[in-house]
């Protein structure tokens, strides 16, 4: 069997297939085995889980965690990395599906590879240019994903984890909060990659939770981005064309931001999920509880 991560194997599988990478597709190939083995320890398979994995390219990690799982069912935009995984995977316990993982409906092509209630953890070097949009897909998922391991640019990773003051807090940073609890597992320089992207990498495990508040999540969110929407201003501002749109009386703001406890002046970094649960909840009911 090939050794997958080993950069001579991508090398002559490139050249062998006459496969040019395609950078808008966002493909850097892992091949370092460390950071495969990294991958796979933090994903903590078992024989009996099934793995979803999103952008296989050369099949790096869909190998390594063959081996692990029940089955893994990958999902690869790029029909030529397909027909070559196809051809170059040898694991029967592997589904390489061709689809826009963006798109697709994860649970609907699960089903259609047998799975129907057992864990399926989620696990994927992702692509750059879309790694929001996938994660917050995958913590909003109909599939009840046990964990999500990805591996992301290092600052997205930072803004995932980041303490509530600092720089890096935000909209990211409280919705992974509000869907799971996150962690870094390792940072990952560039350089064991092929080819090098232009910035390190980070992988992040997130495990699925209910959420912490209690607050309805459209409305919870309209607020956290209204927050942030200009983080200089104070969080008494920032909410401002909020509550009009939500055609609230002029005296709600104030009443609501004593009502949950929180302070005009402050700036939406300095709020805590809680804070902004107790908030929402304040604006939306005008003080569930009474004024606090
Ligand atoms: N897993 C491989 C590895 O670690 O070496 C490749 C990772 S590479 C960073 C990202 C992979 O995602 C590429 O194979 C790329 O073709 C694929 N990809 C890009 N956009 C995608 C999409 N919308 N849906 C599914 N796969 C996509």
């Amino acid at each position: 069997m090939p050794r997958y991560s080993a950069p001579s194997y991508v090398r002559s599988i490139l050249r062998e297939k006459e496969y040019t990478i395609k950078k808008k597709l966002g493909q850097n190939f892992l091949v370092d085995q460390n950071y495969v083995e990294k991958i796979a320890a933090a994903a903590e398979i078992v024989p009996s889980d099934w793995v979803l994995e999103i952008g296989p390219g050369l099949g790096v990690l869909t190998a390594a965690m063959a081996e692990r799982a029940h089955k893994v069912v990958a999902l690869e935009i790029d029909r030529e990395l397909v027909a070559i995984l196809r051809e170059t995977l040898a694991f029967p316990n592997v589904a390489v599906v061709e689809t826009d993982a963006l798109t697709a409906d994860w649970r609907d092509i699960l089903e259609e590879q047998g799975w129907s209630a057992g864990s399926v953890k989620l696990v994927a070097n992702l692509p750059y240019y879309i790694t929001t949009p996938l994660v917050m897909k995958a913590l909003e998922s109909d599939v009840p994903f046990a964990a999500l391991v990805v591996m992301v640019q290092r600052e997205v990773a930072e803004r995932m984890v980041a303490p509530v003051g600092s720089k890096d807090y935000g909209v990211l940073t409280l919705a992974v909060q509000y869907y799971s609890q996150a962690e870094i597992v390792t940072r990952v320089p560039r350089s064991v990659f092929l080819p090098a992207p232009e910035v390190d990498s980070a992988v992040v495990r997130l495990v699925p939770k209910p959420p912490p508040v209690a607050a309805s999540r459209p409305e919870l969110f309209q607020v956290i981005r209204a927050a942030f929407q200009q983080r200089r201003k104070t969080i008494r501002n920032s909410l401002k064309a909020l509550a009009k749109a939500w055609n609230l009386p002029p005296e709600a703001l104030d009443e609501a931001l004593n009502c949950a406890g929180v302070r005009g002046d402050v700036r939406g970094e300095d709020l805590t999920l809680q804070d902004f649960g107790r908030l929402t909840e304040s604006l939306v009911q005008r003080c569930p509880d009474g004024v606090s």
